[in-house]
């Protein structure tokens, strides 16, 4: 956020410094003022990905959640250890819903700027 305040918003957007918050939140629980920096993080980061920078891994998970309505595709193992443990078989994805939301919010725009 200093960087930005120092005229440098150009670098901080085009560099990894805006991935670096694990939106954890300690930062939130810990400011005596009530600052909310991982808030401002994610406002950061979506200026970010307007300019197309996108770690690699973000925009693998970003695009499978397009393409198959998940961030992350279940492992046979998981599945297995869902039957294990009486979870039934994994929860029915309505891709074509998923996509209609995500192109109402502009969100295969931004993955293709990724890319
Ligand atoms: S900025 Fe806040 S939310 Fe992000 S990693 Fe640091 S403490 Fe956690």
């Amino acid at each position: 956020m200093e960087m930005i305040i120092l005229g440098l918003r150009s670098d901080v957007l085009s560099e990894q410094l805006p991935w670096y918050c694990l939106s954890c939140f300690t930062c939130l629980d810990r400011c005596p003022q009530g600052g909310d920096v991982g808030e401002t993080m994610f406002a950061i980061r979506n200026l970010a990905v307007r300019q197309g920078n996108i770690p690699e891994g973000i925009l693998a998970q970003a695009k499978n959640l397009f393409e198959n309505g998940r961030v992350v595709t279940p492992s046979r193992m998981a599945l297995a250890q869902r039957e294990k443990y009486g979870l039934g078989r994994e929860p029915v994805v309505d891709v074509e819903i998923v996509q209609k939301i995500l192109r109402r919010t502009s969100f295969d725009r931004l993955i293709n700027k990724g890319s």
